[in-house]
């Protein structure tokens, strides 16, 4: 998914320049998610032995946490080609039955955003992901023919930010599905320090660790970070990145120490201000800061909710005393059934 600018969100900005060199390789070279790794070694070390495509993967969490990623990397461990696609891009049922004529056996299809594939193509999908088989209509009225063209046994690494949009029937074709969780403080500052070795940019312990407290759990994140403070350490001082230095650089992009910028500020202040600390829906929030739903839901949601800032109830969103203690506003809250909740 890429967007407009947005520094903290961990979807692709639009033209970013992403660098490849910094693109993780091997099993061996991404940093945390052990549980993932350690369920996918086992997984590519067995299709090596029985000669056998690897079992189809689902990748689901927020964006830039690696399930782009994680597709290459399990296409290099079985020295097999990566095509890339994503669910907007197949249009047609016609678009994927030509992507599925160019794969091999063996080979990867990258599907991301998988949520967003049309109806249509699902219903190609399922017998080529289960039969291995392409079935296609020929000709058009009674003439009409249907077709069964067989494809190499391949596998579909599908990757999405919703689980919840994903059709049944399609998620239960995947034999293994994994969640990508945000990454701990350690595991940031060691992607930080590596990708700084790479760019050639100097770094402090201080600086990684600033960078790393800012960057949300997402690689993504603190790659983009990382790159803008290296400018600010290069133009303001000696182009070393101190934890002084990048602490400047962050709060000059209005990033405060726990990651949260502009919009996740106004998200908050809403809640509490303009709906007395909820409980409100996500829709009615989105609408009082017009931002769209689903970058809230996608983005912000997930982490405030991980932060512990505000809860999902049945009734919608509330603030908790964490987020009121944040922001700096006094908690006081006389609803005796959210005060039930909270204790
Ligand atoms: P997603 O597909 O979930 O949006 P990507 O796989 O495109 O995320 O990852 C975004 C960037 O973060 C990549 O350029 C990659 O270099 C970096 N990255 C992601 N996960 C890791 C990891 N576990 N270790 C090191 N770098 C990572």
């Amino acid at each position: 998914m890429e967007k407009d600018g947005r520094i903290v969100d961990g979807a692709k900005i639009k033209n970013e320049r992403e660098n490849i060199a910094l693109r993780p390789k091997l099993l061996s070279d991404i940093v945390g998610q052990d549980r993932v790794k350690d369920n996918l070694q086992i997984m590519i070390e067995a299709a090596k032995k029985r000669q056998d495509p690897i079992d189809h993967i689902l990748f689901y969490g927020p964006p830039g946490l690696g399930k782009t990623s994680l597709a290459h990397v399990i296409a290099n461990e079985l020295t097999v080609k990566v095509h890339i696609t994503a669910g907007p891009t197949i249009e047609r049922a016609g678009d994927l039955a030509a992507i599925l004529t160019h794969v091999k056996k063996g080979d990867i299809l990258f599907i991301d955003e998988i949520h967003r594939l049309g109806r249509a193509v699902e219903e190609v999908l399922y017998p080529a992901m289960e039969d291995f088989a392409l079935d296609i209509i020929i000709g058009k009225g009674p003439a009409a023919k249907n077709v069964r063209i067989n494809l190499p046994r391949f596998t579909v690494v599908g990757a999405t930010t919703r689980l919840s949009l994903l059709a049944g029937p399609l998620r239960d074709r995947f034999g293994a599905q994994f969640r990508l969780d945000y990454y701990d403080q350690q595991s940031m500052e060691f992607i930080i320090v590596r990708a700084s070795k790479m760019l050639g940019a100097t770094l402090t312990a201080e600086g990684a660790s600033a960078i790393a407290r800012r960057s949300r759990g997402t690689p993504r994140i603190a790659l983009r970070l990382l790159r803008r403070v290296r400018d600010f350490a290069q133009i303001k001082a000696d182009g070393t990145i101190t934890g002084r230095i990048a602490g400047e650089a962050l709060n000059l992009m209005e990033i405060d120490h726990l990651g949260l910028d502009d919009i996740d500020r106004r998200i908050l202040l809403t809640i509490i201000e303009k709906f007395s600390g909820g409980p409100v829906g996500l829709e009615t929030i989105a609408a009082s800061i017009s931002e769209d739903p689903a970058t809230i839901m996608d983005v912000n949601e997930p982490y405030l909710l991980q932060l512990g800032f505000i809860d999902r109830t049945p009734r919608g969103r509330v603030a908790t005393p964490n987020a009121y203690e944040h922001l700096g506003i006094p908690y006081a809250n006389d609803d005796p059934q959210q005060q039930d909740r909270l204790i």
